[in-house]
């Protein structure tokens, strides 16, 4: 009952301005308004509050109002929506996409709009719950390989392959709560030596891994060789919806048979003049992806001089709390100090997977890392002191 009490004034904590490197949140403990460190939003490069992402949502609702109450078969597709399907193709080095109302979405329909009985769809085991959502809807079989563990998928390709029509393969280019990389190059390779299909969730790899944060496959010199790529506009874009870029005959088969987008309203067309200004950011402004490395290179080197090693090839870092600690009490400290970071507990994780999923932005400045990293100094001391162990990846 306790751990009830304490997680519903740790989780839902309500802020009350814009999504920004600071923001003010209505304090569950004190009842009153207070400024916070942001490090718990995917909204990596600082887009959400972006004054010309801004200008451009205000002015597309004075166009085309604010929504358009239908899904994109019937009177939900404008001219915007259009525009961003083709924006998002040209930025994956795909040759068409789809939108879909979120990410979650995207993932269903694509999974199920693409795979059917007797079809075999192998996926890491550390993928995204709207994955695992989307094998549910669908009549194929479905086995899971160790995380990033491709002599597994190996095996499991060639075991399946003779009874299998069609083989595809699931993974994430950036794990969304370790934050580490698939090894896009070997799997393009493996996928096609055994003829499967791969589907690649970039759901946070868009927007910050490879040139100009085209995303995982860019990073790994192997764009436009992912035959689906699925992807969210919920982390970088810091708006909502979701899309699948593949190639033509893939994308006009999934507005047909994705469920997911043909029996759900369409994104407003200010979420979609939203997405289209960031990806202006995202030409424009290169130096917002190159500040966001530079970020996380500082920080890297602020958590090695504290004896933390961080791989840090994205801007997720899970800290973890040993299983002996309690990581409500830890929140608070967060908290206190005016830092804002997501526990992730039990069940979402394993009890002893317990941990901080914490991300940085662009936007931070080096004196908020400090705070970040002088706060995490004096938790993992006295894990040390205590005997046990603040694993950290
Ligand atoms: N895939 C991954 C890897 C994610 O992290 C998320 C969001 N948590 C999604 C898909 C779903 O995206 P959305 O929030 O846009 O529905």
């Amino acid at each position: 009952e306790r751990q009830a009490a304490v997680s519903r004034q740790l989780f839902m904590r309500e802020v009350v301005s814009a999504a920004d490197r600071e923001v003010v949140v209505a304090d569950p403990y004190t009842g009153r308004r207070r400024k916070m460190l942001m490090f718990g939003s995917n909204n990596y490069l600082g887009l959400a509050n972006h004054p010309y992402v801004r200008e451009r949502a205000e002015r597309t609702i004075a166009e085309y109002g604010v929504g358009v109450g239908g899904p994109p078969l019937l009177n939900g597709y404008t001219g915007l929506h259009r525009r961003l399907e083709e924006r998002v193709a040209e930025y994956k080095g795909a040759e068409d996409a789809i939108l879909f109302p979120t990410g979650y979405q995207a993932n269903l329909g694509m999974i199920s709009g693409l795979t059917q009985a007797g079809d075999m769809v192998l996926h890491d085991a550390l993928s995204h719950a709207s994955f695992l959502d989307g094998l549910q809807l669908t009549r194929a079989g479905h086995r899971e390989f160790g995380h990033n563990r491709l002599d597994e998928l190996e095996d499991l390709l060639d075991r399946y392959a003779p009874e299998s029509n069609e083989m595809f393969v699931g993974v994430e280019g950036v794990y969304s709560m370790d934050g580490d990389l698939a090894p896009l190059d070997a799997i393009v390779d493996l996928c096609r030596r055994k003829g499967a299909v791969l589907m690649v969730d970039d759901a946070h790899g868009t927007g910050v891994m490879g040139a100009q944060g085209r995303g995982a496959a860019s990073h790994f010199g192997v764009e436009g060789q992912v035959d689906v790529t699925m992807g969210t506009f919920s982390k970088v874009f810091s708006v909502t919806g979701g899309f699948v870029a593949a190639s033509k005959p893939i994308i006009s088969y999934l507005r047909f048979f994705a469920r997911s987008h043909m029996f759900s309203a369409s994104i407003s067309p200010m979420v979609a003049a939203a997405v289209l200004a960031g990806f202006d950011v995202l030409e424009f402004e290169p130096e917002r992806v190159e500040r966001l490395r530079s970020n996380l290179r500082y920080f890297r080197s602020e958590l090695r001089k504290i004896g933390i090693d961080a791989d840090l090839s994205s801007p997720i870092f899970a800290l973890r709390v040993p299983v002996t600690a309690d990581v409500f009490s830890v929140a608070r400290r967060f908290h206190d100090a005016g830092l804002f970071v997501n526990a992730v507990v039990f069940p979402a994780v394993p009890a002893h997977e317990q941990r901080f999923r914490i991300s940085l932005m662009a936007t931070h400045t080096h004196a908020d890392l400090d705070r970040l990293v002088a706060c995490i100094d004096e938790l993992v001391s006295e894990w040390r002191a205590a005997g046990v162990n603040g694993v950290s990846k």
